[in-house]
């Protein structure tokens, strides 16, 4: 690289907890399948990137309004994002399903009349669990964060919530006491999201540099190391 060119820090949004693709690990690292990847992208494309834990509506909102370049932030590509983003390319599945608690008796949809359900602001399944709101007739609470909405179905504050199927696995692996008892709605893909008519460069970056640590190895090393082998 000539000396001129230094490389270009992008500012990128990320949500505050959200295990395994973005949280602070034991040392107090910011680590997890996202921030990872996009490092080993940013290396391998040479660019420098800023991570800011701000928190998924917050960081969706900040990419809306121009104050940072770009979110990874386990955010699901959808019909209504592309409106207002341009995504890379998919590089995780996923699906909503709904959580109870351990102990519950609800194994559906049905069961959640005049009963409250925990969601996530901005989120693709409290955007699902809204479309069927109606139909099932539930109440609803929104939280910024993850863990907080469990806590609401911990406590039985809320008898249900709504999230994403690896995240809500690994939160249930790692000793949350939650169920799964609906199959994944919605499925999609997670994608990394910069502003439409902006940072057009940094979205073919990061498409390429995906494809680089595909074939190197590195992304299927980054989803072992958090999910192990039965990624
Ligand atoms: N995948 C969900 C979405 O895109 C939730 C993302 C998150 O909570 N970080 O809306």
């Amino acid at each position: 690289l000539h000396p001129a060119q230094a490389q270009k820090t992008y500012q990128i949004g990320t949500d505050v907890t959200y295990p395994p693709f973005e949280f602070a690990n034991e040392q107090n690292q910011y680590v997890g399948i996202d921030i990872d990847i996009l490092k080993a992208i940013a290396k391998d494309q040479h660019f420098r990137v800023n991570i800011k834990p701000l928190g998924f509506n917050a960081a969706v909102q900040s990419l809306e309004a121009g104050q940072i370049d770009g979110v990874i932030a386990g955010m699901t590509i959808t019909p209504e994002r592309k409106q207002k983003f341009h995504f890379g390319d998919p590089y995780f599945k996923t699906g909503v399903i709904m959580a109870v608690s351990q102990k519950s008796k609800i194994k559906g949809f049905s069961q959640l009349r005049h009963q409250r359900v925990a969601l996530k602001t901005g989120t693709a399944a409290a955007t699902y669990a809204n479309s069927i709101k109606a139909k099932y007739g539930f109440k609803t609470v929104t939280f910024d964060d993850s863990n907080n909405m469990y806590q609401d179905v911990v406590t039985g504050n809320s008898v249900a919530c709504f999230e994403d199927q690896p995240v809500m696995q690994y939160a249930i692996k790692h000793k949350t006491p939650l169920k799964i008892v609906t199959a994944p709605a919605n499925k999609g893909q997670y994608g990394f999201a910069v502003q439409k008519g902006r940072n057009a460069d940094l979205i073919a970056k990061f498409n390429v540099g995906l494809k680089h640590i595909k074939a190197n190895g590195t992304y299927q090393k980054i989803v072992a190391k958090y999910l192990g082998a039965q990624a």
